[in-house]
């Protein structure tokens, strides 16, 4: 958004938090020279051919191999879903038909039917309405109780549909056209990005409600990207958030695993291990792994808030505080809230670059 005001004449300052740019997509050497994603992988992807041809004005890309494991029983098994996954836990090759006759089997009929379609109401519904017990069971209850803290039937139906089911071999996990990285890295590109003259980045400066009051005097427009309910103080009260703690390793040989990312969904205090040399295709001696602990996010504390934490009641408490934002974005000096804790969504990073590049454009 700073670039699209500033390439159009407007001064734009940027406040960060942090000791560096680039939020949470920020990638850095670690001191065993490995390129790291240091707040958990981001895989960028996007059918938007709108956005990669903005974003390629600050990244020439590399085609990105983001395949991900799950193992279950001891065994390595292709994710998301797909011929591929149930060839492998069963040991025999599975083809469109025979997948579709599982399901059809498999699938239990709950939640409200909507013209013969089954309208799940929690993430629980979702998986045994779509895959049956078994691989809600296996994949899908445990990884998402240590993920989330909570059952997947206290979880939106969204939460779970963010994975896709497939009738062929494809074990990319993501579905969108393109699958790519910037071949310097991501914080590279969001350096380009800010490299402006009418942009002034402020970094370890940190812009909390008492702050706005007087940023906007100064300012004409003003988004805001932090927590949408500590902007108003918590009035209503506190949404609930997911932090990680991620703990690191480095090994002395090349790759420890066949792929970026494998998921424990049923064992292990960590839901997941990434090796992001999978994606960056950075060519290094030694390796560094990420093994990703789910914890309570809270805000006095020094964790971090992820995710928003799609339950009924902060949903519900969110409505509230929307109808707060609305009354924002009017009067003299306009705020809009954008990004995954300023609107409590859950948005992977292509959709928010692609809102955040659509809005500014909408506005400049
Ligand atoms: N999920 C799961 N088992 C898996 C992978 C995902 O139960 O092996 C569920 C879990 O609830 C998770 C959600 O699906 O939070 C979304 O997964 P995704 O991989 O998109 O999570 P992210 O990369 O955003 O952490």
């Amino acid at each position: 958004m700073a670039r699209v005001f500033a390439d159009s004449g407007h001064e734009v300052d940027v406040f960060e938090k942090r000791s560096h740019i680039a939020g949470n997509c920020y990638d850095e050497y670690d001191q065993h020279g490995v390129l790291i994603h240091k707040y958990g992988p981001h895989y960028f992807r996007t059918d938007s051919e709108i956005l990669l041809e903005y974003l390629s004005r600050f990244a020439r890309w590399r085609s990105a191999s983001y395949h991900v494991q799950a193992m279950i029983d001891g065994e390595l098994v292709p994710l998301p879903i797909s011929l591929s996954t149930l060839t492998t836990l069963t040991g025999r090759v599975f083809n469109e038909q025979e997948l579709a006759l599982y399901l059809q089997n498999a699938r239990v009929g709950i939640g409200t039917s909507v013209e013969g379609q089954f309208e799940p109401k929690n993430a629980e519904e979702q998986c045994l309405v779509r895959f049956g017990t078994e691989i809600y069971q296996k994949f899908f209850l445990h990884y998402t109780a240590k993920q989330w803290g909570i059952l997947p039937k206290d979880l939106s139906p969204s939460v779970t549909a963010r994975i896709p089911l497939r009738y062929n071999f494809d074990q990319r996990y993501p579905e969108e056209k393109y699958q790519v990285l910037p071949s310097d890295g991501l914080t590279a590109m969001f350096k380009r990005m800010l490299f402006h003259p009418k942009i002034q980045v402020k970094i370890n400066t940190i812009v909390g409600s008492e702050e706005i009051a007087a940023l906007k005097l100064k300012y004409s427009l003003i988004f805001y990207t932090g927590p949408i309910d500590q902007y108003f103080n918590c009035v209503y009260g506190q949404l609930s958030y997911r932090s990680l703690y991620f703990e690191w390793k480095n090994f002395s040989f090349p790759y420890l695993w066949p792929c970026v990312q494998i998921n424990y969904p049923n064992e292990h205090p960590y839901t997941r291990c990434v090796e992001i040399k999978h994606a960056t295709g950075q060519l290094i001696s030694s390796t560094t792994v990420c093994y990703e602990h789910p914890v309570r996010y809270c805000q006095d504390s020094t964790t971090e808030p992820y995710y928003p934490m799609l339950t009924q009641d902060n949903l519900q408490l969110l409505e509230r505080y929307n109808v707060m934002v609305d009354e924002e974005s009017v009067g003299s000096t306009p705020v809009h809230f954008v990004g995954r804790l300023a609107e409590y969504r859950y948005y992977n990073m292509d959709q928010i670059l692609l809102k955040a590049y659509n809005l500014a454009n909408m506005l400049v």
